[in-house]
């Protein structure tokens, strides 16, 4: 048994993280929906190609969605029943994406991979390539391509922050799922072939961080609350002390971070040979009657999702797709659960603003506030002007889109969404050879 205090890092801030709604709620199997509406764009990298046609039966675990690519992951149906639509559909976040909609049969016919050959690094790789999952923080990265680093990895970190306020399906999967995340964290260190494993976990969660202290493989960290914890840079400092360079990843000093709920995945592949088809998230904040953890298949509408926790109270003021920091506002109620949705939070007066931007008053506040240390209101002004070579020269791309910045703003600027945007024109730029 290993238990030490993680180091601290300067910046960053203290929200108060409302999990009280939700942190004593076990997780809920949520029945699976009518329909489940499967996005072939759940994940970074290229989206997956439908592989099915309008009229097809399909069974719950059966691939819809084929990886394009090496960057890219599969997509399963989460039910059994008939292929009604394979179309484009605008989604709540304002984005056009492909989607795959199935007709749920309710007889629930599921399919499965066969065992797996052997215990190599190389077929435990493969198969949670084939099973389609991706970082299920929210990150999206494919799962697959982290644990395949070009040099040997020494330290394999679990991030157990979970330091978005109101979230607490990580939480509630540390008491209820122990066993299955232990023998995921062990597949996943197996398949990088090391043996140093450190769980991070914030010192808010003292009953997850005594069961895990019982490991004795496990070094567990306990990490002060603080946002941005789960960050993979600050994860990684407060819990080896090693510092990710610019524009470097973590493979770069020697460090793997997977989530508590990728992990479950990679077991559940493994040794169940289960696709992912579902996802357990919180549903929160003070405009939902009755705040719940929940299991549901991936795809569900999320009307259905919001219903199942007794519908929503009035004066929701906002609607958010994963956590209130890093989550993304949804701009109408068209939107299906995703593999990488933790939370659905419905915020209300208090929770959430509702006051237009105004000028920036160069106060400095977002600029202290960066854990990247970087000058939020220049490259924000740079944004919204176009000019994204200075954009780029004040760290646009360092950005790890953590929401401190905006969190104080006293003139409610749309940091975060102005500096997201730039970073997705420089990288379109430099594709063209324009910057
Ligand atoms: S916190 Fe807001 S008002 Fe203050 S400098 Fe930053 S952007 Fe401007
Ligand atoms: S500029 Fe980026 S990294 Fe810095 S606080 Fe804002 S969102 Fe976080």
């Amino acid at each position: 048994m290993s238990i030490r205090k993680g180091k601290n890092y300067r910046y960053g801030i203290h929200v108060p993280d409302r999990k009280y709604l939700t942190m004593d709620c076990p997780i809920e199997n949520m029945p699976s929906p009518n329909k489940v509406y499967l996005n072939m764009s759940q994940h970074i990298g290229a989206p997956a190609n439908p592989v099915v046609a309008v009229g097809d039966y399909v069974k719950k675990g059966q691939m819809v969605g084929e990886a394009n690519g090496a960057v890219s992951a599969n997509v399963f149906s989460s039910v059994s029943g008939t292929v009604v639509a394979v179309e484009d559909i605008v989604n709540g976040l304002g984005q056009k994406q492909k989607y795959v909609v199935v007709e749920n049969d309710g007889k629930g016919e599921e399919t499965f991979f066969n065992d797996i050959s052997d215990y190599e690094p190389k077929t435990l790789v493969a198969r949670i390539r084939e099973a389609g999952i991706v970082g299920l923080g929210g990150a999206g990265f494919p799962t697959a391509v982290k644990l395949s680093p070009k040099t040997q990895l020494d330290t394999l970190i679990i991030n157990g922050a979970e330091c978005e306020p109101y979230l607490t399906c990580d939480y509630r999967l540390m008491l209820e799922r122990t066993e299955d995340i232990v023998k995921g964290i062990k597949l996943v260190a197996k398949a990088l072939n090391l043996n140093r494993i450190i769980v991070g976990i914030e010192a808010n969660k003292p009953k997850a961080i005594e069961i895990f202290s019982a490991y004795p493989d496990f070094d567990v960290v306990v990490l002060k609350k603080q946002y941005p914890m789960g960050s993979e840079k600050h994860l990684i400092y407060a819990t080896t002390g090693r510092k990710v360079p610019v524009m470097k990843m973590p493979f770069d000093v020697g460090v793997c971070v997977q989530n508590i709920k990728t992990v479950i995945a990679c077991y559940e592949a493994i040794e169940k040979n289960i696709p992912l088809t579902e996802i357990v998230m919180t549903v929160s904040g003070n405009g939902i009657t009755n705040p719940k953890n929940v299991k549901i298949a991936i795809g569900t509408p999320i009307n259905d999702i919001i219903e199942y926790c007794g519908g929503k109270k009035d004066g929701v003021l906002k609607l958010i797709a994963g956590g209130p920091m890093m989550g993304k506002a949804l701009i109408s109620f068209t939107q299906y659960a995703k593999k990488t949705d933790s939370g659905l939070l419905l915020l209300v007066k208090g929770e959430a603003s509702d006051s237009a931007p105004t000028n920036c008053i160069n106060c400095g506040v977002c600029a202290k506030n960066c854990p990247m240390r970087l000058m939020p209101m220049y490259i924000e002004a740079y944004a919204l002007s176009g000019d994204f070579k200075n954009a780029e020269k004040y760290g646009a791309m360092n950005c790890i889109e953590c929401g401190s910045c905006a969190y104080n703003c006293p003139a409610k600027r749309a940091l975060v969404q102005s500096i997201s945007q730039s970073k997705i024109k420089i990288k379109e730029l430099k594709q063209n050879g324009k910057l």
